[in-house]
């Protein structure tokens, strides 16, 4: 499909609400006047008697359709705004389809709600989403409560709090639907590079540590993510733990989690061990309750072997165990996924965390344009019973995300028990404090307080690049000092 952007700078929301309603298309971007010949999305702006005239027409597989706006005073944001109202219209026309979410394409939505609710007030916040941004009122009532959940939370934050992230990018077999760069443990490359990983993760550690004490840096929270940590031995885990609690300050860290993912390499000595250092959350992550599902994405474990690992968890003492599940897996049915939000709640999971399934063009499984409407409606409804039946069982919804190729453009949603809400995940996602991330693939992001300004440090995304350029990486850390040194 090519898009056309004629006197106009706004190619960025263009280009993602065109992608909202043609998720797996490839989309051309052309910025002049050319014959116009296939699919195709042309969206002007120009001066017309003294007023800004905004413009956006479609044409795709025989069906036209054009919307024409005017606008007095010229300002970015207006224009901006009244060209995506204009696309938003002539694509909704075109495909017949209204995304529950409307014209809102950022990734954060209960962050702009925050914000909003800051300015306007409750009421006025809400109109925004709903009037303005055509956000549906179900989904508009979801991202205010969980701006109302996070309240406490992000008052409690401190301007020299931070987190602290580490990646673990290995798993023991590669699932179909992922498109994260972790490797499988599997593969005679991987199992080379993780002894000397875990050796440099030490380190890095270790000056990360360095760097937080230097610049008095109180730390909240920890999270081990991947991948799968899981993979770790009982003694890797504990060497990454205690280097973790020889070296930083922790104490005001009042939450430590540690992601073990998968139940094929979840066992009750891992578990023991975890407790035993200290961790506090653990998150099991079955996707699924159908064993044919889980078979159909290449996951090496079945629904009982999940909940075996639950009850192992629950049995050595841990109180806060995350599941996640994924609304729109390949093979899944609208009764298999309810089964399986059941069985969560069944089990009573503190947190509960559904996803809305994210094709990227670099997982094995890809979708096209038509399946993937037709998933996006059965995930609408999968996610629908999710919010429901979590809502009914007690859970609050507490923090929020969307991504780019999500089924049906859907959010993914973390919902927990009352008081069980995992800080790690609000200071993450609402951007509100420093996290420093360690590993391959990690993400440094330092957070000015009280300011909007983020500043991000790029860990090398593999594995091999990390064990080899480990030496530019650690150069590259001076920069949390830089940034302190600038912002306090
Ligand atoms: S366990 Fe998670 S990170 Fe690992 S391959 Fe599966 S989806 Fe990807």
């Amino acid at each position: 499909m090519t898009v056309f952007i004629i006197g106009h700078k706004f190619h960025f929301e263009t280009e993602n609400l065109c992608r909202m309603f043609f998720p797996n298309s490839e989309i051309k971007l052309q910025y002049e006047h050319s014959e116009i010949q296939g699919d195709n999305v042309f969206t002007a702006m120009q001066s017309v008697d003294g007023k800004t005239k905004l413009f956006a027409s479609a044409s795709i597989e025989g069906k036209t359709s054009e919307s024409t706006k005017y606008i007095d005073v010229y300002t970015d944001t207006d224009a901006e705004y009244t060209l995506a109202l204009c696309l938003f219209e002539v694509l909704r026309e075109i495909t017949g389809y209204t995304p529950a979410w409307g014209m809102l394409t950022g990734v954060r939505p209960s962050k702009l709600m925050n914000k909003l609710i800051d300015e306007l007030g409750e009421e006025k916040a809400k109109e925004y989403f709903t009037d303005k941004l055509l956000v549906s009122p179900e989904k508009t009532q979801l991202a205010c409560f969980v701006a109302e959940v996070q309240k406490p939370i992000v008052a409690d934050n401190k301007p020299n709090s931070f987190s602290l992230y580490i990646s673990i990018p290995f798993c023991p077999s590669r699932c179909s639907y992922c498109s994260f760069v972790s490797h499988s443990i599997t593969g005679s490359n991987a199992k080379k590079l993780y002894k000397p990983y875990l050796d440099l993760l030490k380190k890095e550690l270790e000056i990360t540590a360095m760097y937080a004490k230097e610049n008095d840096l109180r730390l909240e929270s920890v999270y081990f993510g991947g991948g799968t940590p899981g993979i770790l031995s009982a003694e890797e885990s504990k060497t990454l733990i205690n280097t973790i609690k020889d070296n930083f300050d922790m104490t005001f860290c009042s939450e430590f989690t540690f992601e073990s993912g998968r139940a094929d390499v979840t066992t009750a000595e891992k578990l023991l061990t975890l407790k035993e250092c200290g961790v506090d959350r653990i998150s099991i992550n079955p996707q699924t309750f159908d064993d044919g599902v889980l078979e159909a994405i290449g996951r090496k474990h079945t629904a009982a072997q999940a909940v075996e690992a639950y009850n192992s968890a629950k049995e050595t003492g841990f109180d806060c165990i995350n599941m996640d599940l994924i609304a729109g897996l390949p093979g899944d049915s609208l009764e298999g996924f309810m089964k399986s939000i059941d069985t969560a709640i069944a089990l009573k999971a503190e947190n509960i965390t559904v996803h809305s399934l994210a094709l990227k063009r670099s997982s094995t499984l890809v979708a096209r344009d038509n399946a993937e409407l037709e998933q996006g409606t059965l995930a609408s409804q999968m996610i629908d019973y999710a919010n429901s039946a979590l809502l009914n069982a007690g859970y609050v919804p507490y923090y929020m995300y969307r991504q780019s190729r999500c089924v049906g453009n859907l959010e993914n949603v973390g919902w927990c028990l009352p008081g069980k809400e995992c800080r790690y995940n609000i200071y993450m996602m609402e951007e509100i404090h420093t996290v420093l991330a360690v590993g391959a693939g990690a993400v440094t992001k330092l957070k000015a307080h009280g300011e909007n300004y983020l500043e991000r440090i790029f860990n090398y995304k593999y594995p091999y690049e990390y064990n080899s350029g480990f030496d530019t990486l650690m150069e590259r850390k001076n920069r949390i000092t830089a940034f302190y040194n600038t912002y306090n």
